[in-house]
């Protein structure tokens, strides 16, 4: 059955590691995506290497970097939701949750992806989570989409356990590496590969699958 699945991270490019090969098998197997991205990821730090960006330039790189991520993925419902990078935690919580739950009534997905509150890291991204639980949570039990939570921080394994969720997406490697490519201003993709192609299995290994936290509401 076609699924809906509906995105919601807080940077151009948290795509582009952890699901750029899950959104890409979504995609093959005839479900729809949607990725909102919350900012442009304005205050990044890195300005390309050597530099092309500035503090005035980035966020029109950043924008443009994005979209071609997702041109890579075939993603072509991505919202860009115009909050402001590295804020998410200091924004209004009744208008950031407003902004997602009119996401999920618009488009009802059966399927969340976003990151594991308090588990991934960079405050933007547990506090993007923590909006979506929390507004999910609201949602009378049976009308709940499935959360399907990313996570990076050095206790996770230990307090939530292993990943219920792997997705080999080995076939889709081309798709990823375009998107990692794409978002040039922040990574250099060319140095992840070395001289190594695709089909080499330690890249397989290192890329090949993508692992989900399914988030408990109870
Ligand atoms: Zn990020």
């Amino acid at each position: 059955m076609q699924q809906h699945i509906l995105v919601i991270l807080p940077h151009p490019d948290d795509e582009a590691f952890g699901l750029a090969g899950t959104m890409a098998k979504y995609l093959k197997n005839g479900d729809k995506v949607t990725y909102a991205c919350l900012t442009l990821g304005e205050m990044g730090r890195n300005m390309g290497v050597p530099p092309f960006a500035n503090r005035v330039t980035l966020p029109e790189i950043r924008k443009k970097e994005l979209e071609e991520s997702c041109q890579a993925i075939g993603v072509t419902d991505l919202r860009m939701l115009g909050f402001h990078d590295k804020t998410i935690e200091f924004e209004d919580q009744d208008h950031l949750d407003s902004v997602i739950l009119s996401l999920i009534e618009e488009l009802s997905p059966s399927l969340v992806i976003t990151f594991y509150p308090g588990y991934s890291v960079h405050p933007d991204h547990d506090a993007c989570g923590e909006a979506v639980v929390r507004t999910i949570g609201r949602l009378p039990e049976e009308q709940r989409p499935i959360v399907h939570a990313m996570a990076f921080s050095k206790n996770t394994i230990q307090v939530l356990g292993e990943p219920d969720i792997h997705h080999d997406v080995r076939a889709f490697l081309g798709q990823k590496m375009a998107s990692i490519q794409a978002h040039r201003s922040q990574f250099q993709a060319a140095e992840l590969l070395g001289n190594k192609t695709l089909d080499d299995k330690e890249i397989q290994d290192r890329f090949g699958t993508e692992r989900f936290w399914t988030y408990r509401f109870d």
